[in-house]
């Protein structure tokens, strides 16, 4: 799935876009769960520097919320620097946070990819960057995607029956999802609102195929605390 040579991306083509504007209730924390370190570095750096270290990313927006802004403007000021990341401030539900993100680059006629990474997840490899670039620049949408290795269960109404699911096919959704800039703009732009759980699902409704491309199940999204372990643990590893 992953062809990496097939990429004819130049240097800074690629604008990402972090929401980081939850409220991480799962968490538990009265902070957002961004706030909290791993390796001496909150979680939101994590994601952000492994998307800098790509040449094709020139630029980084990350959506914030209200509450958060003091901490990014004030303590967080210099590490926001250091990347050189725009804020921008987010919205109630993560679709919005990525809308904010998109109207900030959506005249730079330098950006032909949006990468959309989640703040949350911190451990994305730097070769599985490269293989959704390369598959969104030759495809128009591409996202990373692991393949279930659970065994599945659909529950039948009465509840004491249920059915195994054939995983052959099927995959989790992960992050970046790479959108060439045009695509992604029409699929929010008939966006109203209607639920849905990632922006590869927003792509698709507008007839566009996403393709699939596999990505390490250690990016994980940090949900709840335990998640920070696991995440030190595949750190050290
Ligand atoms: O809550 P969850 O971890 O699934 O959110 C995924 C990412 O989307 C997080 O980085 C979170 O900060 C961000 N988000 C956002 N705006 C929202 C909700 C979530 O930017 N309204």
């Amino acid at each position: 799935m992953n062809d990496p040579d097939q990429t004819k991306l130049t240097t800074g083509c690629i604008a990402a876009v972090l929401p980081a504007a939850g409220s991480g209730q799962r968490f538990g924390s009265d902070r957002n769960k961004l706030f909290a370190m791993l390796r001496g570095k909150p979680i939101w750096f994590h994601a952000a520097s492994r998307l800098a270290a790509r040449p094709e990313v020139g630029r980084i927006v990350m959506a914030i919320s209200e509450q958060d802004e003091a901490d990014f403007r004030g303590p967080f000021a210099e590490l926001v620097n250091e990347l050189r990341i725009e804020l921008v401030r987010g919205g109630d539900q993560r679709s919005d946070s990525v809308r904010a993100g998109l109207d900030a680059v959506a005249d730079d006629k330098s950006i032909e990819l949006i990468a959309i990474h989640d703040a949350a997840r911190p451990l994305v490899r730097d070769a599985d960057l490269a293989a959704v670039f390369a598959k969104a620049a030759e495809t128009g949408a591409a996202i990373l995607a692991a393949p279930i290795t659970a065994t599945l269960k659909r529950a039948l109404s009465d509840g004491n029956a249920s059915l195994t699911v054939d995983r052959s096919e099927l995959y989790s959704a992960l992050t970046p999802q790479v959108f060439r800039i045009d695509v992604l703009r029409r699929a929010y732009d008939r966006h109203r609102g209607r639920p849905a759980t990632d922006d590869a699902q927003l792509v698709e409704r507008i007839g566009h195929p996403v393709a699939l491309v596999h990505g390490s199940a250690d990016n994980i999204k940090i949900t709840h605390p335990e998640d920070l372990r696991i995440a030190e643990a595949i750190l050290a590893r």
